[in-house]
């Protein structure tokens, strides 16, 4: 499986074979600086995505799908002569196949396993512990804080 980033990788270390003056092999340095940073991105189990190009969104979404059509490699491969016929006969990078869903009944009973597995907020170390209260987050002990007024106690 050939992809564009491999075929780039491919066609940087032939030209660093050839590379016979000091510029041209500056010239293969910094091809080799773009493709290290547009790379496949590893930790998006969603899509193929490039690295490189970052994200968008308060969901961090990518903003190239597919490394396939990262701008910056596509810029770098025009440099290094590729055509329309090579990069359609490229392969395209594909999203791992999703895990199956499990049935609701073994959800819910792996959710309640680890339920039961958790360690209650009265046996953890006291720094852990909210402060103790009396009523509606009024704490007995001490000044009142801001604790009073936070909404999730
Ligand atoms: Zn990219």
């Amino acid at each position: 499986m050939t992809d564009l980033h491999e075929w780039l990788t491919g066609r940087v270390a032939e030209a660093e074979t050839a590379a016979d003056t000091p510029a041209a092999a500056r010239r293969c340095e910094a091809d080799r600086r773009i493709l290290d940073r547009h790379r496949l991105d590893l930790d998006d189990p969603y899509e193929p995505s490039c690295l490189g190009c970052g994200t968008y969104g308060d969901l961090e979404s990518p903003n190239t799908d597919n490394i396939n059509d990262c701008p910056e490699l596509l810029d770098l491969a025009h440099a290094h002569g590729i055509t329309d016929a090579i990069l359609a006969g490229l392969d395209r990078p594909e999203p791992p196949p999703l895990s199956p869903v499990k049935p609701y009944n073994e959800a819910l009973a792996d959710a309640l396993d680890r339920l039961r597995s958790t360690t209650p907020a009265r046996q953890a170390p006291a720094t852990f512990r909210p402060a103790p209260t009396r009523g509606v987050g009024i704490p007995i002990t001490g000044a009142l804080t801001k604790q009073r007024f936070n909404p999730w106690r």
